[in-house]
């Protein structure tokens, strides 16, 4: 009898599609599990549990953390970071996820944040090093202020700190490297990539419309944590939404 080949058991983190001439690669950085019914508000419990049945999830749902890559043919563009390699975690998997999908970290020249959470900038730069070398990093001004803004770290719950110290200690590094570049208004950063402004998950917070050939695509970041309830109750949002009104006008 041959002896049994191990089942490797966990899908590949990656996936990809094209979208008119443009190459899409979805990146994961892994999941979390959230007890939706926890953290979503404005809507009850109960139609929280019943809308996540109907599409056969759990009241905890394991979340995913994505990041995505586009290849336009003449630039590299990574739409956020994932959380950046950390030991014992369950997260922090983009790098090795894009090394898998076929490039390397030095061929992207583009990243595009949607906000300025640990789990979208985080990977930005490992161990005081850029972890995307030839990249220059575009983040919305108004996202830039709110987290880079001493005064905010200094005003901030003693809880709130270690996220806007973090964003500072990252952003410091990524200045030094003359990597960072803001932007208001919605004129496209790149051929087809356009930012379109989604507050409420965070003031800046930033989608990305990326169209090629007539064919779109929307990278819209956190407005969206559980689209079995949000899409069809909007007004559910989330505790960490920054401005729960505003987040839900957005979506
Ligand atoms: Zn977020």
């Amino acid at each position: 009898m041959a002896e049994a080949t191990t089942q490797v058991k966990t899908q590949p983190g990656h996936y990809r599609q094209l979208l008119g001439q443009y190459e899409i690669t979805a990146l994961s950085d892994g999941t979390n599990a959230m007890p939706m019914d926890k953290l979503l508000t404005h809507t009850d419990p109960n139609t929280i549990r019943q809308l996540l049945a109907e599409k056969s999830l759990s009241p905890t749902v394991e979340t995913s953390i994505n990041a995505f890559l586009i290849n336009t043919g003449k630039n590299l563009v990574l739409i956020d970071t994932g959380n950046g390699t950390q030991a014992n975690s369950n997260v922090g998997k983009v790098q090795k996820n894009l090394l898998a999908s076929g490039y390397r970290p030095e061929q992207v020249d583009t990243i595009l944040m949607t906000h300025l959470h640990g789990d979208h900038f985080g990977g930005l730069v490992q161990n005081g090093k850029l972890s995307y070398p030839n990249a220059t990093v575009y983040v919305s001004q108004k996202e830039y202020d709110f987290w880079l803004d001493p005064q905010h770290l200094a005003q901030a719950a003693p809880e709130r700190k270690p996220a806007f110290q973090r964003v500072q200690d990252v952003f410091k590094i990524l200045a030094a490297a003359n990597k960072v570049k803001t932007f208001s208004g919605d004129a496209p950063l790149l051929p087809g990539i356009t930012p379109v402004f989604a507050p409420g998950h965070t003031p800046g917070h930033t989608a990305y419309s990326i169209v090629s050939d007539g064919n779109k695509l929307l990278a819209w970041g956190d407005i969206v944590h559980a689209e079995a309830v949000q899409m069809p109750i909007p007004e559910t949002t989330i505790s960490f939404d920054s401005d729960m009104d505003q987040a839900t006008k957005t979506r």
